[in-house]
């Protein structure tokens, strides 16, 4: 064969990888279980580079040049199953497979032991981006060997996008299933971003009383500072758009009910098992979730609200401005979550990630990419070592000058009965991390109390428990 990488499963992402490897000079082999789409993409996009379609999976290999690389961009879940046992019989000894899909990164790992045991390279690879990112450059996140990582990355580096001092934006993230982890914390990272984003457009509507157009406005001069970034940039376009149909602000005729594909879920169930708060991330998926509820909003209309108290032009500018503040300090907090996770996923399954590189690698291409990235890679090239993002001394430094006005917007939010779950969690955790003392000490005297669950003591090491039943004796246990 002669083709340099195989496509298999040729829906929007698929097909738009596949062009996107041949317009980079690549031979491209595409192979789809409907012999019709991969027709399609030859009669349409044949002249963009060299493709070879392939009807059968035997006729797909054939086409490949060796060791194989063959990327499987099928539905997750059973389907990618499917095509592994259908494909992997004919491979041979050091080729490659790649799935650029949604996988959980649990399901990689289960794919990349069997396929190590019969001789095959398996990569996860998490892809960011979507459609558009695919064709003109995606975030790429592989995992798997890192001698699959020397024969395949420099494909990848053509294909991915580039940041802005040029550097392509892939990586080799970690052994097995690691880039899909790190994919899913990007997503998990994803909403908390657009939660954030969602409850300072709530606020200034409803508190400082603007327009959507006015929004949109504010969201547009954020983006040319610190927060510059596609989700901000998008936010305005969408808050600037209106209906053609109505003549109304777009935002007001769509329903208010947000929806999820899973991987914001996966990443707080992940983040339970890893015991890691990640609580603004958390909050952003229950968000939607308590958006969903129509029939419990519908029911709780009625319930007794704060007497709301529109702010006057002025106080409405002051207030725009610190809504910046939170959303910039509440934001480096859910990134401060999201990179803990990753730690400790690293952590856990012996991935050795190097968390400033990740950071590097969503500067392009990706949904959350923006300038603030830079800081992190800068934050943990100082010092690699850092035990949580937020102490590094420039954010530290920027969430001390932000924070009052980081507490005034909650405040005000709380008074005028706006939901702000991802704002007031995030300062929840800031809060946390700073006390000197926390509440846990009386939570373990509760437990110790009705469960004998023992405690340890400030002053001397041992276990200890209270004979709460008699004369509250000490012993140690
Ligand atoms: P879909 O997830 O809609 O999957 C459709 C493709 O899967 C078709 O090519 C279909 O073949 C194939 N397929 C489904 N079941 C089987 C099966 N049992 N055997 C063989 N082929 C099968 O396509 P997308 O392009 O949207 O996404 C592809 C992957 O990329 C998914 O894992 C998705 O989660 C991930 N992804 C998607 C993004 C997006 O923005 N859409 C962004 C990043 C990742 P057929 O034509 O024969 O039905």
């Amino acid at each position: 064969g002669t083709a340099q990488i195989g496509v298999t499963g040729l829906a929007v992402m698929g097909r738009n990888l596949a062009r996107n490897f041949a317009r980079n000079g690549f031979t491209v082999a595409v192979h789809n279980r409907t012999a019709s789409r991969t027709d399609a993409l030859v009669k349409e996009f044949g002249d963009e580079g060299t493709f070879v379609a392939a009807h059968t999976p035997e006729e797909f290999v054939a086409a490949l040049e060796r060791p194989r690389r063959l990327m499987i961009m099928v539905k997750a879940g059973d389907p990618t199953d499917a095509v592994i046992q259908e494909f992997a019989p004919l491979l041979e000894d050091g080729d490659v497979i790649i799935d650029g899909g949604n996988a959980h990164f649990e399901d990689t790992r289960r794919r990349e032991k069997e396929l190590r045991e019969r001789g095959i390279h398996f990569v996860g690879a998490g892809i960011s981006g979507g459609e558009e990112g695919a064709l003109h450059g995606p975030s790429i996140m592989p995992g798997g060997s890192a001698e699959s990582y020397a024969s395949l990355g420099p494909m990848l580096e053509r294909i991915a996008a580039k940041a802005e001092d040029g550097a392509p934006c892939v990586t080799h993230i970690g052994p097995d299933g690691a880039g899909h982890f790190v994919k899913m914390v990007h997503n998990g990272i994803e909403y908390a971003d657009m939660q954030l984003i969602a409850e300072a457009y709530q606020l200034l509507r409803d508190v400082a009383g603007y327009s959507p157009a006015r929004i949109a406005d504010v969201f547009r001069s954020w983006n040319s500072g610190r927060l510059d970034s596609y989700l901000i940039e998008i936010t305005a376009e969408v808050l600037s758009h209106v209906d053609a149909a109505t003549g109304e602000p777009f935002v007001d005729v769509v329903l208010d009910r947000a929806e999820q594909k899973g991987t914001g879920r996966w990443t707080v169930q992940i983040a339970l098992d890893l015991g890691v708060p990640v609580s603004g991330i958390a909050e952003a998926v229950f968000a939607r979730s308590v958006s969903g509820h129509a029939d419990l909003r519908e029911a709780s209309r009625h319930l007794a609200g704060p007497t709301a108290h529109r702010l006057g032009e002025d106080e409405a500018a002051a207030f725009s401005d610190r809504v910046e503040q939170a959303l910039y300090a509440s934001k480096i907090v859910a990134y401060t979550q999201g990179f803990h996770q990753i730690s400790a996923g690293s952590e856990r399954y012996d991935w050795d990630i190097d968390l400033g590189r990740v950071a590097s690698i969503w500067r392009g291409g990706c949904i959350i990419r923006a300038a603030f990235l830079d800081r992190i890679t800068s934050a943990y090239e100082a010092r690699p070592g850092l035990p949580v993002l937020l102490s590094d001394k420039s954010f530290a430094e920027e969430i001390a000058a932000a924070q009052d006005d980081w507490r005034t917007v909650i405040a005000t939010a709380v008074t005028q009965g706006v939901p702000t779950p991802a704002f007031a969690a995030t300062l929840a955790y800031y809060d946390s991390l700073r006390a000197e003392r926390l509440p846990a000490a009386l939570t373990q005297g509760q437990r110790d109390y009705f469960g004998a669950h023992t405690y340890h003591r400030t002053d001397r090491d041992g276990t200890f428990h209270t004979l709460w039943g008699g004369e509250k004796n000490e012993v140690e246990s």
